[in-house]
C-alpha cells in the first residue's frame, strides 16, 4: 500500500500532487533560499521516482517550461511511482536570466561542482542541499539543458557508459537519436547518480534563441513527448513507448573555441548533419567586413550545436561538436 511521498517541504499522498522547496539557507535581506519542487505521488502502484531538474543553468528556460507541461498532462491518479520536478535548480541564476549566479563569483557553474560543500560556497552548498535529497529519492535522473543565452543545441543527449545509462538514453524516444558518452563521476547530477548506480541523462534541446511563442512551446512539447516516453518504457504510464530505428553514439570531442573575435555568422545547413573534416562550419568577419577566421570541423563528426550570438569574442564557445564512433540498431 503506498503512503504520502515528502520531499523537502512538498508532501503528496497517492494519487495527489504537491508543491514545495528544498531548504538551502537565507538571502541576505533575509528572504529563505530554497529549490522549489512539484512531487507527484502516483496512484496508480509502485513504480520508480522519476526526477527532472530544470534550471541548472538559469538561462535555460527549457526545464521550467517541461517540468510544468508534464505535470499539467499528467493525471496522478494513472501514474505508477512517482514524479518528481524540479522547474528550477539555480534559483539566484534563473532570477538573473543567466547561466549561473552573479552573486557567487567563485562557483559560477552549478553542473561543474557535484556533489557539493555543505560548508562552500553558495553554489557549492546549493548543490549539496539539492544532491542529498536527489540521491535520497530518486530511481532516475533527466537533467534539461539547452544552448542558453550564447547557443543553439539540437536534440543532444549526454548519457554514462552503463547498461542502465543506456537504457534511458534510448527510451527519449525517435527524435533522440545523437547519444553522446559521459565518463565523468562528478561535477553535474548527472554524474553523481551514476556513482550511486542510477541511470541518468542530461538532454539538450533549444536556447535563448529558440523562444519565439510557436518555437518555445514546439521545443516543450518535443521534451515533454520524450519524458512520457521516459514513463511509458519504465511502465510508469499506460501506452507502448516508441525508440528511434537507429542511434548515432559517439562522444562530444570538443566545444569548438573562436580563434578570433568578431561577427559570427554560422553556415545553418550543417547544423546536426554528418560533416567531414575540414567543412567550413561558421564565419567570423571583422569589421571591414571581410572574412577574418573560417570556423571548421576539425574531425569528421556532427556539429550538434552552435552559437548564436552574433557578438564573439576570442574563445567563445562556437560550435558543439560530436564524433560518432558507432551506430546501433534497435
Ligand atoms: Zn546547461
Amino acid at each position: 500500500m503506498k503512503t504520502a511521498l515528502t520531499i523537502g517541504t512538498a508532501s503528496a499522498r497517492p494519487g495527489e500532487r504537491a508543491a514545495g522547496a528544498i531548504p538551502v539557507g537565507r538571502r541576505p535581506g533575509g528572504a529563505p533560499l530554497e529549490i522549489p519542487l512539484i512531487v507527484l505521488n502516483g496512484g496508480a502502484g509502485d513504480g520508480p521516482v522519476l526526477w527532472i531538474d530544470g534550471g541548472i543553468h538559469g538561462d535555460e528556460p527549457e526545464g521550467p517550461l517541461t517540468v510544468f507541461s508534464l505535470m499539467s498532462q499528467l493525471d496522478p491518479r494513472a501514474v505508477r511511482g512517482a514524479v518528481v520536478g524540479l522547474p528550477v535548480v539555480n534559483v539566484p541564476a534563473f532570477e538573473n536570466a543567466q547561466r549561473g549566479n552573479p552573486g557567487d563569483l567563485f562557483t559560477y557553474d552549478l553542473n561543474r561542482i557535484y556533489p557539493g560543500r555543505p560548508d562552500g560556497h553558495l553554489t557549492e552548498r546549493l548543490a549539496h542541499a539539492h544532491h542529498e535529497t536527489m540521491v535520497a529519492h530518486a530511481d532516475i535522473e533527466v537533467s534539461i539543458h539547452s544552448g542558453g543565452a550564447h547557443s543553439y543545441l539540437a536534440y543532444a543527449q549526454f548519457y554514462p557508459v552503463t547498461p542502465e545509462g543506456l537504457e534511458l538514453a534510448k527510451a527519449m524516444g525517435p527524435e533522440w537519436d545523437l547519444l553522446l558518452k559521459s565518463f565523468a563521476d562528478r561535477g553535474s547530477p548527472m554524474a553523481a547518480m551514476k556513482s550511486r548506480g542510477k541511470p541518468a541523462i542530461t538532454v539538450e534541446l533549444g536556447g535563448l534563441c529558440d523562444t519565439f511563442p510557436t518555437r518555445f512551446r514546439a521545443n516543450g512539447e518535443a521534451l515533454t513527448r520524450a519524458l512520457l516516453n521516459v514513463m511509458r518504457h519504465y511502465k510508469m504510464i499506460e501506452g507502448a513507448p516508441a525508440y528511434a530505428r537507429r542511434w548515432m553514439v559517439g562522444q562530444q570531442k570538443t566545444v569548438i573555441l573562436a580563434p578570433t573575435s568578431g561577427f559570427w555568422l554560422p553556415v545553418p545547413e550543417v547544423l546536426r548533419q554528418r560533416v567531414t573534416t575540414g567543412t567550413v562550419l561558421a564565419r567570423i568577419h571583422s569589421m571591414d567586413g571581410e572574412v577574418a577566421a573560417e570556423v571548421t570541423a576539425p574531425y569528421d563528426g556532427i556539429p550538434f550545436g552552435m552559437r548564436t550570438n552574433p557578438t564573439v569574442q576570442l574563445g567563445d564557445w562556437c560550435i558543439f561538436y560530436g564524433v560518432i564512433e558507432e551506430e546501433l540498431t534497435a
